[in-house]
């Protein structure tokens, strides 16, 4: 690896040398995050420092400041923990210590670092920042660096990401390693879960956060837990009763196993800590359970990356050095995040101080403003969770006059989350008073059953019935492409046999469009002049209304365990490059956004297409690229190609075409995952977000009870799709979707927000923009 010369005459203004770290606790991702500083700022023309050690790096300078080279990252993505190490270092704490750091980044020529880590590194760089004029001062008055030295290093950029299993900081929808830990902590209880069911046992399950209680709350969501204990939102007073309460009423209603998460941080009212063996002790001896112990521990912190941090933490790192390369000596420090779906700047300090708020809330035993200090998704997750344990109904059932029939349908290919949406629904439906109905097997199920066909069923569902779907991947109720279209008169006529008074709909592009046909023969059946909610459920993430369908987060996650698993057979047999084929229908965003989290060397989409230019040039690319490898491990190479992206570039042509081209010097294959992307179990993301969006989408319906049937149908918002837009969970009319939004050949949205990414791919694999379709 070269050394840059590092006087500072002889440097550009223009090109910085930028550091990256990782500090405080590891988390899954910040791999992907030093890889994305390291590109990025590698393509933005400036130089890459990483700091070995965290701030102990800082603080002892030397070898643990090391330039960092395109090559040195290759295959980062994938790795858990942080390869440039990370540790608490005590030296930082003091002045004295800061005055070494400072002074081995004058040394080294550095002029903005990236600091990834937890609450205490960022609270640790802000105070840097702030020190640094003084420090600087102190160098040269102490004679340790002349004027001349620190004239260039007069202003230091700071930029915050937010690296932390917790999802503890305020002001991001979540944490760099938080998504990666959820899953863990869910596969686990999945495991135990089963051996629960089996001797039907209760677990305590304790997970960690000591301030935070996302993990236990979205692993309450996810899992199907019984009770939780979060020390934002501790339990009444008489706590020990309303658990016993709780387990003994859903055991009495038939549940076989029991599970109760606790984290680490949980207290009463009072702050005496709660813990997994007090609540254990309960259950075994009140309630009279077989009751066992688990604690996860390091586990939670473990294992590579899942493809929500990956994809988080290289769109997040390119942010980053875009914000230095922004920076002025005025901008105050930014931290990156996320809101919803979008990636924005904000200032460190504000977000540190509501998160130190938070915790000194809890402290206060002011538990309503530590809930407030949290996103009002923490809010609504909490409150899904409450209705879908609730056993004590009374004070939340509605008057007999508001009570509905819910019609729940599948439609569509099946998609991770869709169970989870439907035992939501299932549960808000009875913790109201309302009826949900299961039509099976979509709607030619729904016509069959009329006909009395056998595939076709359709019944009232109690609370047991769904009980155990919220980690079952699949469709439990059954699902099927088929439109109402192909028989609008049975169906209308099932609609009033049943007394349907709401219907919510889960699936994908053909749960778009049977609402559309709905809404549209609306004029000639008054049995559709009924609230009509779409919850998108596909892998496919191309229904219009939403950046987010559930299932696509499984998809995603199921796609990069197998792409992983060929880039270790493409490492080990050097030089060679897979072409993997996607799916998605018409919409390149699975392979765009896994293109991201595995490090693709290109994405081919049916947005771009393919022609005789790009492959050209791609084969250029990668004879370039293989050049470089010099025979080093991580030398395997993937191209995403979606399965529709040409209709005359196959994948398999497209390998041939490379093996061919390749002049011998390297090997192509192709490979098809086909339906495995579907996932087995559906992701915690998917999980959560089904429940949540599931019981919206129920709380919409409820608003029409009470309204004629013209009133509804005049009514835009009486069919609707959920999703999320900008930074919002929104509920958007279909009838103005269908018409401004929806590129109905293609069967995908006209205007698809994730479409600039593919940029981000090519700049991180270095992929020349002669590659692209012109
Ligand atoms: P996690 O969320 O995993 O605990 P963290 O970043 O909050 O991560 P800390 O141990 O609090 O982890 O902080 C990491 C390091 O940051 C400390 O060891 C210390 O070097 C530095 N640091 C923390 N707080 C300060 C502070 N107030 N002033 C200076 N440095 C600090």
């Amino acid at each position: 690896m070269a050394e840059v010369d590092l006087s500072p005459a002889k440097m550009p203004a223009s090109n910085k040398n930028i550091g990256v770290m990782t500090s405080g606790g590891d988390a899954p991702g910040m791999c992907c995050v030093v890889r994305a500083v390291v590109r990025q700022t590698i393509a933005s023309g400036c130089t890459p420092f990483a700091v070995y050690e965290g701030y102990q790096g800082l603080v002892d300078g030397g070898d643990m400041i090391k330039q960092m080279a395109w090559e040195d990252v290759r295959g980062w993505v994938s790795e858990g923990g942080t390869l440039i190490g990370t540790a608490r270092c005590k030296a930082f704490m003091e002045r004295a210590g800061r005055l070494n750091a400072a002074n081995n980044l004058v040394e080294k020529g550095i002029d903005a670092l990236i600091i990834c880590g937890g609450d205490g590194s960022l609270t640790g760089a802000d105070k840097f920042r702030g020190e640094w004029p003084s420090l600087m001062n102190e160098l040269v008055s102490s004679g340790k660096r002349t004027e001349e030295a620190v004239k260039r290093f007069r202003h230091l950029n700071i930029v915050g990401l937010v690296g932390s299993i917790d999802n503890d900081l305020s002001g991001t929808d979540a944490t760099i390693g938080c998504y990666s830990s959820l899953q863990r902590i869910c596969q686990s209880i999945d495991f135990i879960d089963a051996t629960a069911f089996s001797h039907q046992r209760a677990f305590v399950i304790e997970v960690m956060g000591r301030h935070c209680g996302w993990l236990a709350l979205m692993a309450g969501v996810s899992c199907g837990a019984d009770f939780i204990f979060i020390p934002e939102n501790p339990p009444s007073e008489n706590w020990e009763d309303e658990m016993c309460s709780i387990v003994s009423k859903h055991r009495a209603m038939g549940k076989r196993k029991t599970t109760v998460i606790v984290a680490e941080g949980a207290h009463d009212m009072k702050l005496n800590k709660i813990t997994a063996v007090m609540v254990k002790d309960l259950l075994a001896q009140r309630v009279g359970l077989d009751t066992r112990v688990t604690t996860l521990g390091h586990v939670q912190r473990g294992g590579p990356p899942c493809a929500y941090d990956r994809m988080l933490a290289t769109l997040q790192g390119v942010e980053a050095v875009k914000a230095v390369l922004d920076a002025t000596p005025e901008t105050p420090s930014p931290i990156i995040c996320i809101v919803e779906n979008k990636i924005v700047r904000k200032p460190m300090l504000d977000a540190i101080a509501k998160t130190n708020e938070v915790a000194g809330n809890i402290e206060k035993m002011d538990f309503e403003a530590a809930m407030r200090g949290r996103d009002a998704e923490f809010s609504e997750f909490l409150q899904a969770f409450k209705i879908t344990t609730a056993t004590d109904k009374s004070d939340m059932l509605l008057p007999k006059e508001k009570r509905m029939r819910i019609g729940i349908i599948h439609v569509g290919a099946p998609a991770g989350g869709m169970n989870a949406a439907t035992r939501a629904a299932v549960a808000y439906c009875l913790t109201k008073g309302h009826t949900p109905v299961a039509f099976h097997n979509g709607f030619p199920g729904l016509c069959r059953h009329h006909a009395d066909e056998p595939m076709g069923s359709v019944n009232e569902l109690g609370w047991l019935d769904a009980e155990n779907w919220a980690s079952r991947g699949g469709s439990e109720i059954g699902t099927n492409r088929g439109l109402p279209s192909e028989d609008f008169k049975t169906t209308a006529y099932c609609f009033e046999k049943y007394k349907i008074d709401g219907l919510f709909v889960v699936g994908g592009f053909e749960a778009f469009t049977a609402v559309s046909e709905l809404r549209k023969a609306r004029a000639q059946y008054d049995a559709f002049k009924l609230p009509m909610v779409v919850l998108p459920a596909t892998v496919s993430n191309n229904v219009p209304g939403t950046e987010y369908s559930i299932g696509s987060d499984t998809c995603l996650n199921a796609l990069i365990d197998y792409c992983d698993a060929i880039k270790q057979s493409a490492n080990a047999s050097r030089r060679r490059v897979f072409v993997v084929e996607t799916q998605g229908g018409a919409s390149g965003y699975i392979a765009t956004i896994a293109g991201l989290s595995i490090g693709a060397v290109a994405v081919y989409t049916p947005e771009e297409g393919i022609n005789l230019n790009m492959l050209v040039e791609d084969i250029k690319f990668l004879k370039a690229q293989f050049g470089k490898d010099k025979g080093a491990g991580r030398s395997g190479k993937i191209i995403l190609c979606n399965e529709k992206a040409s209709k005359v570039y196959t994948t398999e042509m497209i390998a041939k075409i490379i093996k061919e081209e390749s002049g011998g010097r390297f090997d192509s294959r192709f490979a098809v995952p086909g339906h495995v992307q579907q996932g087995g179990t559906p992701s915690p993301m998917d999980r959560g977000r089904a429940v949540r969006f599931g019981v919206k989408s129920l709380q919409h319906l409820e608003r029409f009870m009470g309204m004629s049937r013209q009133e509804i149908n005049d009514d835009e918002n009486s069919a609707t799709v959920i999703g999320i837009r900008g930074a919002q969970v929104k509920f958007s009319p279909m009838e103005r979707i269908e018409r401004e939004e929806t590129d109905w050949k293609d069967r995908r949205p006209k205007n698809e927000f994730w479409m600039g990414l593919a940029d981000v791919v090519d700049t991180l694999s270095g992929r020349p923009t002669a590659c692209r379709r012109t």
